[in-house]
């Protein structure tokens, strides 16, 4: 159908035009094929075409197996903003860190690229039926794409899949079947329901067009990569149009075809002469659910399937990766390395939890895996501070789970009847309101020469608790404040221009009005012995900037107001 790209086989290395409905290589029967262009035409003058193109998934339309620009189906995939981390790298200690947001896709998660693409591609081939089986996004994604497309849509959902998710897909129009069982035989019954009646069956990691529309977040990447850090150092020897490429890729990892597509997409960039190198991926699963992770551990080149995947994360229940793990490893060796590393549900949670009250991002939590992940990598000193890092926000979280919050994340607004018939229903009102907060909050001042530090610090107390907070820059205006305003705790930064921080508590402490004031110190600096000795019996606690999460330093804060 398409001319401009030829299917190999990575088995035979046989060579055939591609067709959606053709799954396997005709020479060897191996499903393990890929998509090749002519790199060298299509990279001729490719940035000047794409100055004038929209920043969509769609323009990179050289490198995808496309033909007919007519039958796009279009909901605004692609083009999703990659947004730098900076609180969460701040309180990392890495400054490198940029969120692929791909919660602005259509339906809220990266599988829109995949559905845009092979949805596109059914129209283009006239296949108006496909089966599909999901752990709930790519269902979601496909039915939404192939409601436009007028494709009859039958999706099989392993019953794990939340009850507000199946409902979605039932709203485009698909026909839902949930299996009781994993998400690995619900694969199976699909298979067999599209072979009987000889329906277009979506094959994953297997697909050509699910592969290749993987890609798209590698070129954007590049793309956007350089216009926020500028072209890399020595493009000089590039040659062609100079692109950044990250030194890491986190994705949390169901099946594995994100990874191996966005390897695929930067592998095409370097044969293009347009990135230097392949970034490093760090694939990110789910304890009870985590086949590649074992096998990558134990330094071999196949998954033992998981039979009954152990995790509230539905989204990340593949249990058997089949090939997939042996192609992404190999791919990931060839390339730059990288690692496969896996989290606790209970650390995805936090993660995600930590996102949403420190960058303002709320995601579901098969995301939360990969941040959870990059924080796991972070501390283990395997992803170092000076890192480029993009980190893939995978899905939005709609509706949020229950066990996230935990029990106090709202407050009951009880108006009591005796006040509303006394004096009507704005007062009565009014007085209920004025219960649901204490009058005097915990007064902490927090003492840093560094806007942002304060501004972090601020953020870690007010997401979580109620506190009268205050700010001094330098240690004049600390004694100050300290003297006026009488806090009950003092955070302090230790160095600070003109007066640093052991002046500060020297002053502190030779006051009887301010002596008593607990103080925590929060540095950055490596203190020697005598420092250390200096300090001994003036604070409570020292904290390292930089490797101090949130919840530890709230923990101490809890502790000392108590
Ligand atoms: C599908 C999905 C993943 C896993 O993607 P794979 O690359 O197929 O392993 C992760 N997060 C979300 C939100 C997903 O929908
Ligand atoms: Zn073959």
């Amino acid at each position: 159908m398409s001319s401009h790209l030829i299917v190999e086989c990575l088995e035979c290395g046989h060579q055939t035009q591609f067709h959606p409905r053709t799954y396997t290589c005709p020479k060897c029967d191996s499903p393990w094929r890929e998509a090749r262009y002519d790199y060298e035409t299509i990279a001729n003058g490719l940035t000047r075409k794409l100055a004038t193109r929209p920043f969509d998934l769609w323009r990179y339309s050289e490198l995808l197996p496309l033909r007919k620009s007519g039958e796009h189906i279009i909901l605004g995939e692609g083009g999703t903003p990659l947004i730098p981390a900076v609180n969460l790298g701040m309180m990392l200690g890495c400054h490198n860190l940029f969120i692929k947001d791909e919660r602005h896709a259509p339906t809220r998660s990266f599988k829109d690229r995949q559905a845009a693409i092979t949805i596109s591609a059914l129209k283009e081939a006239d296949i108006t039926e496909a089966v599909i089986a999901s752990t709930g996004n790519v269902a979601i994604s496909y039915s939404a794409y192939a409601a436009r497309a007028g494709i009859k849509l039958w999706v099989f959902l392993t019953s794990l899949v939340p009850a507000a998710k199946m409902r979605e897909v039932a709203l485009y129009g698909s026909q839902v079947i949930k299996v009781t069982g994993s998400y690995d035989q619900a694969k199976k019954i699909a298979a067999e329901f599209a072979r009987q009646r000889n329906l277009y069956l979506d094959q994953g990691a297997k697909s050509i067009l699910c592969i290749e529309s993987m890609k798209t977040i590698s070129f954007e990447l590049a793309e956007q990569l350089t216009e926020l850090l500028g072209p890399p150092q020595d493009a000089g020897s590039l040659g062609r149009t100079a692109w950044r490429s990250p030194d890491w890729y986190i994705q949390s990892v169901s099946g594995g075809m994100g990874p191996l597509g966005v390897l695929k997409g930067f592998e095409e960039l370097q044969k293009m002469g347009m990135i230097q190198q392949v970034p490093k991926i760090a694939a990110i699963q789910t304890e009870g659910c985590a086949p590649m992770v074992h096998a990558w551990k134990l330094n071999q080149d196949s998954a033992m399937p998981i039979q009954s995947p152990r995790t509230l994360i539905a989204t990340l229940a593949t249990g058997d990766p089949g090939k997939t793990y042996t192609l992404l490893r190999q791919k990931m060796q060839a390339a730059s390395g990288g690692i496969m590393e896996s989290v606790t549900d209970e650390e995805a949670f936090r993660a995600m939890h930590f996102l949403a009250k420190m960058e303002g991002v709320s995601m579901e939590p098969a995301a939360g895996v990969a941040f959870a992940g990059l924080i796991k990598l972070v501390r283990a000193g395997v992803i170092k501070s000076q890192d480029v890092v993009v980190i893939n926000c995978s899905g939005h979280t709609m509706p949020i789970e229950r066990n996230i919050l935990g029990e106090s994340w709202s407050r009951d607004l009880i108006v009591p009847s005796q006040a509303m018939e006394d004096s009507g229903i704005e007062e009565g009102l009014l007085a209920a309101l004025s219960k649901v907060a204490i009058d005097r909050f915990p007064r902490i001042a927090i003492v840093d020469d560094h806007p942002d530090v304060r501004r972090l610090i601020r953020r870690i107390l007010q997401a979580q608790g109620n506190y009268t907070l205050f700010e001094a820059e330098n240690g004049r205006e600390a004694i100050e404040l300290a003297r006026k305003e009488h806090p009950d705790l003092i955070i302090l930064d230790l160095m600070m221009p003109e007066m640093d921080g052991f002046s500060v508590l020297d002053a502190l402490k030779s006051s009887s009005e301010t002596a008593d004031i607990p103080v925590i110190v929060v540095t950055a600096k490596e203190l020697t012995t005598a420092e250390k000795e200096r300090l001994k019996g003036h604070i409570q606690s020292l904290m390292q900037k930089g490797d101090f999460m949130s919840d530890e330093l709230l923990d101490e804060v809890r502790a000392l107001l108590r």
